[in-house]
């Protein structure tokens, strides 16, 4: 059996608030519990918004909480050839295609009676995909900027089984159908950034060998597209406990305390450590 290995994997394009400081103090509980390690990876793939002054910041609100992840710290903005080569894999089976589409475009080519994803956004009528062999390599070739889209309907009839992971928030492991068809066309590498969340968590999850991925219930719809990937790319598939968020019901008790400061404002604020551990129900 491979060792329980967690991980908090934030973004720092921001500074942490109360609901990152509850999944990593989760994340860190549960190993804990398991015998297990807890590791620290840091999202920074997105240049334009992560900064490394936020990364710092969000270091030493950490290490301010009392946090104990197991170095090194994996830094995904170090990783990009990473991410590129398992795009290219994906490109070679013929499973991503080039997207020229502006948002506005979409939004325009979109009625109000258009299927959305679960995040609410117009699924991409696949404009690009129905384009002319020769019209995309003719806009490759002189550089057009695109994004790169799955195409899911190809990607899913080469599947021989159903899409399956564990759960485990509700305190028994259920078995959940994955459904990235839910997101059509997602798009795994971002015209702005060259890859996407998509890409570097799973090739990360993977990389870190992490077997149980303890993060918010936001994510929870994520987890299909995933799913698929770690198929498509032949990578294990860890077990999955999404959270519940901070900021719905138990925030609004929290925000009476803590309010939704900054884990920066609080502690210049002089709230200590203990005061948010105990806050979040860690003591
Ligand atoms: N980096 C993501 C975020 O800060 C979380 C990724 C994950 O836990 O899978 O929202």
């Amino acid at each position: 059996m491979s060792t329980p290995t967690f991980r908090f994997a934030p973004s720092p394009n921001g500074r942490l608030h109360l609901g990152h400081a509850y999944s990593a103090l989760l994340n860190e509980k549960m190993a804990r519990e398991a015998g297990g390690r807890f590791l620290l990876r840091i999202e920074d793939i997105d240049t334009l918004r992560c900064t490394p002054e936020l990364t710092q910041a969000m270091l030493a609100d950490l290490a301010w909480l009392g946090l104990n992840w197991e170095e090194p710290v994996l830094r995904q903005s170090e990783h990009l050839a990473d991410y590129r080569k398992a795009q290219r894999r994906l490109k070679d089976l013929g499973l991503l295609y080039p997207c020229f589409c502006s948002r506005q475009d979409i939004v325009r080519q979109a009625g109000n009676d258009t299927p959305r994803d679960p995040e609410g956004q117009p699924l991409y009528p696949g404009t690009c995909r129905q384009m002319a062999k020769e019209e995309r390599e003719t806009r490759l070739a002189r550089g057009d900027a695109c994004a790169w889209r799955i195409d899911m309907k190809r990607a899913l009839a080469g599947l021989d089984e159903p899409l399956v992971f564990i759960e485990e928030s509700s305190g028994t492991a259920v078995s959940e159908r994955a459904h990235p068809q839910d997101w059509g066309d997602v798009v795994l590498v971002r015209k702005d950034i060259a890859t996407s969340y998509h890409i570097a968590v799973t090739v990360d999850d993977a990389r870190q060998a992490i077997t149980h991925v303890v993060r918010g219930r936001d994510l929870f719809q994520a987890t299909a597209i995933h799913r698929l990937l770690q198929r498509l790319l032949d990578l294990p598939t860890p077990v999955y406990f999404h959270h519940g968020l901070i900021d719905d019901s138990e925030g609004r008790k929290l925000s009476k305390s803590l309010g939704s400061r900054s884990l920066g404002d609080l502690r210049e604020e002089g709230v200590s450590p203990a005061e948010v551990r105990k806050a979040l129900g860690f003591l």
